[in-house]
């Protein structure tokens, strides 16, 4: 089969494969199309490509290829019957999705898979998210006017930053392991309970509210809570705030509207130079005071709203995407090297939008109906 990757709309930086991944495919039979420049931003250039065997192809060649891999949904050069893998958005892109249908696409969305072990190689939101957890750390860190770690030296000592992280999903837990190894002191707060002993594995505290809703049957995401409980939590949340230098908010409800969980009067209760990182900037943002893709200051303190930090590391973000893509393809795709669309296997159901000229996935169709 002809596999095709696709240059990524500017600004993203990264590329849904990389030249390393490339050897594997050719080996399996496929012929590789990489489009002009689609590596140039991740540090692969054309000729990185060419040298693991792949076809320099323009954009209008795209739409001879039987599956077409990229990150952002660009449906410019298609053709009907054509399979499309990437990170697709459906819930956020509702509008879209029945041209995608009307286009004649097989639309596989990897943000949509179920979060179950067996997708844990292909999960495309995890490889990012560990990304952008760590650079919120690191963003964080210089951008602060302190130390992190506890220094005790001779002009005297330092007391280490105190960082909170809002949300211990994937993203929040690489967050707290990035600044305990910096050495700050870490609070979390989660409205799931489980994540409790990890936070503390890791060495951080774990504040506790009680009485959140049961999201145990959410497939791992974080549910709706109830006006008392957000009541609970948002005073807790505010001391915690108030003593803290750093905030990391990872929050997220899947499909919908980020929680707000710190009010501009929480902020300023913070002490001048601390700083707030917002990775659910996106998705509206876990404060009050956050600009998706924009750094605001307000009374000294400086809050970043970048949903996109695994941009900011182009060449791991795009080697673990492409690793993903490629666990993917290996379920879609026979040792054979034809495409086995196996409906019965709950990651193939689970990820694919559209397909035949319909609209086939169980939650989005709800949404758009
Ligand atoms: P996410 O990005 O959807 O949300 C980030 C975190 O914010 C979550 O931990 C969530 O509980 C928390 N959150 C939501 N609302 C909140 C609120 N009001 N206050 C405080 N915290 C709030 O999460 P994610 O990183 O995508 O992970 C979602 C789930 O999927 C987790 O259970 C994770 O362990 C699981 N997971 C499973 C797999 C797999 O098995 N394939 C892979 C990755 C993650």
């Amino acid at each position: 089969m002809i596999i095709a990757v696709l240059k990524e709309p500017i600004p993203e930086t990264r590329v849904s494969l990389l030249p390393e991944s490339i050897p594997a495919l050719i080996k399996a039979g496929h012929e590789i199309w990489v489009e002009k420049n689609a590596g140039a931003l991740a540090f692969a250039p054309d000729e990185a490509y060419a040298a693991a065997g792949a076809t320099l192809v323009e954009r209008n060649a795209v739409a001879d290829a039987h599956i077409a891999l990229s990150i952002h949904p660009a449906f410019d050069t298609t053709r009907a019957g054509q399979v499309w893998i990437g990170q697709y958005q459906p819930l956020y892109n509702l509008a879209k999705v029945d041209q995608w249908a009307r286009q004649g696409l097989t639309i596989f969305s990897l943000d949509m898979l179920p979060r179950t072990t067996r997708a844990q190689s292909m999960d495309i939101l995890s490889s990012q998210a560990n990304i952008a957890g760590y650079k919120a750390v690191l963003l964080a860190a210089s951008m602060y006017c302190r130390y992190m770690p506890l220094f005790m030296t001779a002009a005297g000592s330092v007391a280490p930053a105190k960082l909170l992280v809002l949300g211990a999903g994937v993203a929040g837990l690489q967050a707290v392991a990035t600044a305990r190894r910096l050495g700050a002191v870490v609070e979390v707060f989660d409205t799931r309970p489980a994540v409790k002993e990890e936070v503390m594995s890791l060495g951080a505290r774990f504040v506790e509210v009680e009485g959140a809703a049961d999201a145990s049957k959410a497939g791992g995401y974080a549910v709706e809570q109830s006006e008392e409980f957000k009541q609970r939590q948002s005073e807790a949340i505010a001391a915690a705030v108030k003593k803290s230098d750093i905030v990391i908010t990872t929050a997220q409800l899947f499909g919908k509207q980020a929680p707000l969980l710190i009010s501009t009067a929480m902020i300023e209760s913070m002490r001048p130079g601390s700083v707030v990182i917002d990775l659910a900037a996106a998705t509206g943002g876990n404060t009050s005071l956050t600009k998706n893709n924009e750094t605001v200051s307000h009374r000294g303190v400086t809050i970043v709203g970048d949903s996109a930090l695994a941009a900011s590391m182009p060449s791991d973000a795009s080697k673990l995407y492409g690793k993903n893509l490629l666990n993917f393809l290996a379920l879609i795709v026979s040792k054979e090297g034809a495409l086995h669309l196996n409906w019965d296997d709950d990651l193939v159901k689970g990820a694919c939008i559209t397909h035949d000229h319909q609209l086939v996935h169980e939650r989005v169709k709800p949404v758009t109906a």
